[in-house]
């Protein structure tokens, strides 16, 4: 690694009590990530991190928005998102401990790089449903839609190649 890792929080060398940390996430982020489906973002992540005798609590804290694609209009827009998680290192070697939220590590660990946490937030924090604020879908492609719904409508004048599939029966596996 020649490049210094900003995503690294101390844990042997970190005093007991409460340390905050600030990342701010730019598009740069996403394209360190090739299977990334987010490309663009601008987040920024507030972390408490709690430290005690036996293990961390970090308190992650996220605010910003990311590049989607809308699920009406298919043109991409930002979409805010915001998020709180919580995120345990234990100190120790019993690995049977680990699970989404915690991590084992031994007490000497030098760092704890919490990048991948971060870029799991974000997905996390995007909505299922994508689509832009009322009004502001393109109106371009909302008119075509209107256009393509029209036609089903018309009991008696179904499209020949629509008629012929009306009685083909899809089979789930
Ligand atoms: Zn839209």
């Amino acid at each position: 690694m020649e490049k210094e890792n900003e995503f690294l929080i101390p844990v042997s060398g970190l005093a007991l009590g409460v340390h905050d940390f600030k990342f701010d996430i730019k598009d740069g982020f996403f394209a360190e990530r090739d299977y990334s489906e987010v490309r663009q973002g601008e987040v920024t992540v507030n972390l408490e991190v709690e430290r005690e005798e036996t293990m961390m609590t970090l308190n992650f804290q996220l605010e910003g928005k990311v590049l989607v694609t809308c699920d009406r209009c298919a043109d991409e827009f930002f979409i805010p998102i915001q998020s709180e998680q919580v995120f345990y290192i234990k100190f120790g070697a019993d690995e049977a401990e680990e699970s989404d939220d915690v991590a084992v590590v031994p007490a000497e660990e030098h760092a704890y790089d919490v990048s991948s946490l971060i870029y799991e937030y974000i997905i996390l924090a995007i909505p299922m449903h994508r689509v832009h604020p009322d009004g502001e879908c393109n109106p371009k492609v909302l008119e075509m839609l209107s256009h393509d719904e029209e036609p089903s409508e018309k009991e008696g004048e179904m499209d020949p190649r629509w008629a012929a599939l009306k009685d083909v029966k899809i089979e789930d596996n």
